[in-house]
């Protein structure tokens, strides 16, 4: 592999989710300063990091391994790094496939960082017809709840508002691959593969 090329992309792909060095690093559980290293060329992730990475920005490994994102990756990126935005006063929560400056109740919004799920929010997926039911073991009460779901695939996004007291479950209709998105109030937003 290509020390450079991988870098350049890592960074690129980076900016492209809209993190910082520290956000990103913060999710992988590492300094900011290995974040830059690669960046730069100086050294690469070992496998294990490369996974994650790949994970994080929705593309292969092999992706990364030889720095080139090929074009209909990249035009997928576009929906693939969907940003949300929620609003700290009335909750209300806002998808956008680029970075805006959004304000609301006169406040600014600002983008919700987006991790891999934990044991606390996962996700258990049954086909039924052509949908799939999505069920978690989460809370749903004022103080600690899901707020939304997203699915977002190359050319479609579904957008599901949840509500305490209901049930922690929702159906998308999902064709090929894509990125599911549930925001919960107390833990921030997440984001999971599905194929
Ligand atoms: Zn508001
Ligand atoms: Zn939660």
């Amino acid at each position: 592999m290509d020390n450079e090329k991988t870098g350049r992309l890592i960074c690129s792909l980076r900016k492209e989710m809209g993190l910082t060095q520290k956000q990103l690093a913060d999710m992988m559980n590492i300094s900011d300063k290995a974040v830059s290293k690669w960046e730069r060329g100086l050294g690469c992730p070992d496998v294990s990091l490369l996974t994650e990475l790949a994970d994080i920005f929705g593309v292969g490994t092999d992706v990364l391994l030889s720095g080139e994102q090929k074009i209909n990756e990249k035009s997928g990126g576009n929906m693939r790094n969907t940003v949300f935005y929620r609003c700290p006063v009335c909750g209300e929560t806002m998808a956008s496939s680029k970075k805006f400056e959004l304000s609301c109740c006169g406040r600014k919004m600002s983008p919700l960082a987006i991790s891999e799920a934990d044991d606390a929010h996962k996700i258990t997926i049954e086909p039924v017809e052509d949908e799939l039911y999505i069920t978690l073991d989460h809370e749903m009460t004022k103080a600690h709840y899901l707020t939304f779901a997203a699915y977002v695939s190359a050319d479609t996004m579904t957008y599901i508002k949840l509500y305490p007291e209901q049930d922690a479950a929702f159906r998308i209709r999902a064709r090929g691959s894509g990125f599911l998105y549930i925001g919960c109030s107390e833990h921030g937003l997440f984001r999971y593969r599905l194929r």
